[in-house]
C-alpha cells in the first residue's frame, strides 16, 4: 500500500491548483486523474482562449455569485492579483476584454494549463487512474492510504473532460439538486434560418426574472451570453435532480427587442414616422431598431409584408409591431445539455467550513471546484470559483 499526507482526486483547475499549494507545505502529496491528460475541460474554456477571471474588485465580484458568503474567505485567501502573478511570474501576461473578463495575452487556453503543471514538480501525478472507492480515514481503490483526501471532481457535463454523475457519490456528503447551468435552451420554433445572428444587449425575461445581454440564434434554438445566464434561473427554478431525473422542459421566454424605448415612446415615435415617412417600407424602418438579418423572420412571425410602406399599415398591426418588439416570445422545449457549460448544485455547503474547504461531517475531508454547490454567470467566474476554492483547500489540508 502507498502511502501520502494529501490526495487530490482530479486534475481540473481547482484541482491542479489545490496539489500545487498543498505541495508548498507538504511533501507528500499526489494527485489523480482519471483522463490520460488533465486540465481537459479548462482547455475548452472561453472557446480555447481561457477566460480565467474577472477583474471586477472583489466586492462587487463577490455580489456576482449566489453563494457570495460562502466564497468570501477564498476569495480574500487568493486574490486576482496573487492568481495572475503565479503565471505572470513565469511569463504569461495578461488582457482585460469588456466587463472586466481577463485572457491569457497569448489566448491559448495551453498555455495556462502548462504553467499551472510547471508548478507540480514536487507532486507525484498519476493519470489514467479512477478514484472509484475511497474508504474511510482514507483507503483510495485498495491502493493508497493518505491522511487527508481533496476531492476536485467537477461537475456533470462535457462527460468527454471527465466529469460524470457518479463523481458526486465517491463520498456520502449530502447533496444538494444537480442541474444543468449555462445551457443555451432549444426553441419549438425552428431557427435556422436566422442561426449566427446576434441580438445585441436585449432584455430577457423568464417570469419574473429579466437578464439582459447580448442573444445568439443557433440552428436549435438560442444562446449567447444573456441566454446562458438566464438560464442559471430557469435551470434553478425547475424542479429536478439530475441523480434522478431529467428536467421536464415547457415555457415560454420574452425578449425586450427595444429596451431603448418605452411602449409609450414608441406609441408616439411611430405615431409621428408613419406620418412623416408614409413612403418608406416597414423592413427598412425597422433598421432603426432591429439587427438587419432578423428583420425579414420578424416580420413574417408578425405576418406583415416588408414591403408595406408605412402609411399602409392599420392601426392593429401597428399596435402588434410595437408588442412584439417590447415582448417577442419564444417556446422552450429543452435544454441543450451537451452545451452546458457548469453544473448547478453539487456538495451541500452547509456542511462544508468556509475558512478551510473541509468538510465539518468527515474531518480530514476537503472539496474544491465545481464538485461543489457553486457556481457563477459566465465571465471568467466559475474558474474563479475552482482556482479560489482549490487554492484554498490545498492550503488548509497541508498547513492544519
Ligand atoms: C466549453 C466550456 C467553456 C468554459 N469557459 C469558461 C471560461 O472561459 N471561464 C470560466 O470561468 N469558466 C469556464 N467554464 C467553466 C469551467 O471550465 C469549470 O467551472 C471548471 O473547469 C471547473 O473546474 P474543476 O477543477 O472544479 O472541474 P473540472 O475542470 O471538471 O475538472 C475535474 C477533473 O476531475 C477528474 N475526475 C472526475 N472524477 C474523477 C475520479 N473519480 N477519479 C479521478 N479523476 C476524476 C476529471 O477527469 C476532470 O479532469 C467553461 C466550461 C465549458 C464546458
Amino acid at each position: 500500500m502507498e502511502e501520502y499526507d494529501i490526495a487530490v482526486v482530479g486534475g481540473g483547475p481547482a484541482g491542479i491548483m489545490a496539489a500545487i499549494v498543498a505541495s508548498w507545505n507538504s511533501s507528500r502529496v499526489i494527485l489523480l486523474e482519471k483522463n490520460p491528460s488533465p486540465g481537459r475541460k479548462l482547455l475548452m474554456t472561453g472557446g480555447g482562449r481561457c477566460n480565467i477571471t474577472n477583474l471586477k474588485p472583489i466586492k462587487k465580484l463577490l455580489n456576482i455569485y449566489p453563494q457570495k458568503n460562502f466564497l468570501k474567505h477564498s476569495f480574500y485567501t487568493l486574490t486576482n492579483e496573487k492568481l495572475l502573478s503565479l503565471f505572470e511570474d513565469k511569463g504569461l501576461g495578461f488582457i482585460e476584454e469588456d466587463d472586466n473578463r481577463i485572457f491569457p495575452e497569448t489566448e491559448r487556453s495551453s498555455d495556462v494549463l502548462e504553467i499551472l503543471l510547471g508548478y507540480l514538480e514536487d507532486v507525484d501525478v498519476r493519470y489514467d487512474f479512477e478514484v472509484k472507492s475511497i474508504v474511510e480515514n482514507f483507503i483510495i481503490n485498495d491502493e493508497i492510504t493518505v491522511d487527508k483526501i481533496i476531492i476536485a471532481t467537477g461537475g456533470v457535463t462535457y462527460p468527454q473532460t471527465g466529469c460524470s454523475i457518479g463523481n458526486y457519490c465517491l463520498t456520502s456528503q449530502p447533496l444538494t439538486d444537480i442541474k444543468y447551468g449555462l445551457v443555451p435552451l432549444i426553441t419549438k420554433k425552428d431557427l435556422s434560418g436566422i442561426a449566427g445572428i446576434t441580438l445585441y444587449d436585449v432584455i430577457i425575461s423568464y417570469n419574473k426574472s429579466k437578464v439582459q445581454g447580448n442573444v445568439l440564434f443557433s440552428h436549435v434554438g438560442l444562446t449567447g451570453p444573456g441566454i446562458i445566464n438566464l438560464s442559471n434561473i430557469i435551470s434553478q427554478s425547475l424542479s429536478y435532480n439530475l441523480l434522478d431525473n431529467e428536467p421536464d422542459v415547457d415555457f415560454e421566454i420574452a425578449i425586450d427587442l427595444c429596451p431603448a424605448f418605452t411602449r409609450e415612446e414608441l406609441q408616439k415615435k411611430f405615431t409621428i414616422d408613419f406620418q412623416s415617412k408614409g413612403k418608406t417600407m416597414i423592413k427598412n424602418y425597422l433598421k432603426l431598431f432591429l439587427t438587419g438579418g432578423f428583420i425579414d423572420f420578424f416580420l413574417d412571425e408578425l405576418a406583415i409584408e416588408g414591403e408595406t410602406q408605412l402609411s399602409r399599415i392599420d392601426k392593429k398591426s401597428k399596435n402588434r409591431l410595437i408588442e412584439n418588439l417590447k415582448r417577442f416570445s419564444f417556446e422552450i422545449i429543452g435544454f441543450n445539455k451537451d452545451l452546458a457549460k457548469v453544473t448547478i448544485g453539487g456538495v451541500d455547503l452547509a456542511n462544508v467550513n468556509p475558512k478551510t474547504m473541509e468538510s465539518t461531517l468527515t474531518p480530514n475531508l476537503y472539496f474544491a471546484g465545481e464538485v461543489l454547490d457553486l457556481h457563477g454567470p459566465t465571465g471568467g467566474y466559475n474558474l474563479k470559483i475552482a482556482f479560489s476554492t482549490g487554492f484554498l483547500a490545498g492550503l488548509s489540508a497541508s498547513e492544519n
